[in-house]
């Protein structure tokens, strides 16, 4: 051991006088704002915090905990990886890796050539499609990429340039060029857009998960993929939040009224049960190919650990039934909720849930985000607003009936404390 103590551990022992929210913003940067609570240990559905209080966890790291905290398949499987074999460099290839893209590519139903790239988190995989349909676009010498108004793709400068929001794009200036962003729904500026033949891509959610669960209609999505194909353009699913039995599907392009296999989809959040991990799935061989050799890359992309706690995620989701949990136990909530007067309209597709608040239920300015504050505070519960009067829930997958009954009943209790 060296004689100085560069990390400073006699001082960092003590810094456990001053408050967690002190420390936090001495040593944090300030993008994500000031932190709602300092969370301790977890436990399927359910988070102890600082303050030592049991919290009923509906929103799952944003859709993240697939499988809740500390699932203990995930926790045998991580422990015996990490004593096995952690990382190897995409020099080599590790058995997880190779039975993790299997298992994905039976999920999706995907044909004979599909491939998939390993990252580690939805940005990046949504950086890699883009780069296929970069890719796509210098080959066909097309020059436009769309994608949807109120859609949400993440904050590298790829997947950014992908999403509409202006106060997420704005103060960075010029970001990549040619991408346009259309209403969604709107079939006829789709067909609009097509018109030309100069589209080389479009980048979608299937539902909308920032703007507070909202779907494409199963007729824009088929309608995207006839116009996509007969204009030798590349649809891209973004399932990053839809993904990974969310909606009670494997993937939601499944649960569309119509074929609708997109040529590349992306996925993260639910992948890896709370390790970070990203993919992106390539659509048969023409797809798979678009991205040669050299011309794409990670470092941590795919290792042992990652892989291992997908491939664990996926087992659990299948030999636990948890798509049908999810159906089952979204249905449950969503047809409560239904029925409780503050609600205007509940989104439910498994256990992906938007909830609209009825404007005129309270005279808070920002309802749905207040309703966040009292239903930790008063009523021990996490919940999420997407807009001032939309909630999101995207709890574990394995949720159950009681845990959805606990939770109807602190929701309306929490309802009942909002301001008139
Ligand atoms: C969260 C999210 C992303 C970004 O994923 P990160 O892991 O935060 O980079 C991209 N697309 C969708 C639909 C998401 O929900």
């Amino acid at each position: 051991m060296t004689d100085i103590d560069a990390v400073r551990l006699d001082k960092l022992d003590k810094l456990d006088e001053r408050s967690w929210q002190q420390r936090y913003q001495r040593s944090l940067m300030g993008v994500f704002g000031d932190p709602q609570e300092l969370l301790v240990t977890g436990r399927g559905a359910w988070v102890s915090d600082s303050q030592g209080r049991q919290l009923l966890d509906m929103l799952g790291g944003i859709a993240v905990n697939a499988l809740g905290h500390a699932h203990p398949r995930i926790v045998e499987a991580l422990t015996q990886q990490a004593q096995t074999l952690g990382h190897v460099s995409n020099l080599f290839t590790s058995v997880p890796q190779m039975r993790l893209a299997e298992m994905l590519l039976n999920a999706a139903e995907a044909p004979e050539g599909s491939t998939v790239f390993f990252a580690n988190s939805g940005s990046e995989a949504n950086e890699a499609a883009l780069k296929a349909v970069l890719r796509h676009r210098e080959a066909t010498g097309k020059s436009r990429i769309l994608a949807l108004e109120n859609g949400f793709h993440g904050r590298t400068l790829g997947a950014l340039s992908l999403t509409h929001k202006p106060a997420f794009r704005d103060p960075f200036g010029d970001l990549i060029g040619g991408i346009e962003f259309l209403a969604p729904n709107d079939t006829a500026a789709l067909e609009a857009a097509f018109e030309d033949d100069d589209v080389a891509g479009l980048f979608c959610e299937p539902i909308q998960g920032e703007a507070g669960v909202q779907p494409l209609d199963d007729a824009y999505l088929a309608r995207a993929r006839e116009l996509t194909r007969s204009h030798d353009a590349l649809l891209v699913f973004d399932e990053v939040q839809t993904g990974i039995g969310r909606t009670g599907q494997w993937f939601r392009f499944q649960g569309v009224d119509a074929d609708v296999t997109p040529d590349l989809m992306t996925l993260a959040k639910g992948l890896g049960s709370g390790v970070p991990i990203g993919a992106l799935l390539a659509f048969g061989q023409t797809a798979s190919t678009l991205l040669g050799a050299g011309q794409h890359g990670t470092t941590f992309g795919g290792n042992p650990l990652a892989a291992l706690a997908g491939q664990t995620t996926l087992e659990t989701i299948q030999s636990e039934g948890l798509l049908e949990n999810a159906r089952r136990v979204g249905a449950h909530i969503a047809s409560a909720l239904a029925g409780v007067e503050a609600v205007a309209e509940v989104r439910q597709y498994g256990l992906h849930i938007g909830i609209d608040l009825d404007p005129s239920s309270s005279s808070a300015a920002s309802p749905a985000k207040s309703l966040v504050t009292i239903a930790r505070e008063n009523h021990h519960m996490i919940i999420n607003a997407t807009g001032d009067h939309t909630l999101r829930l995207a709890p574990p997958l394995n949720l159950t009936t009681d845990e959805a009954d606990i939770f109807l009943a602190r929701f309306t209790a929490a309802l009942k404390d909002l301001p008139r």
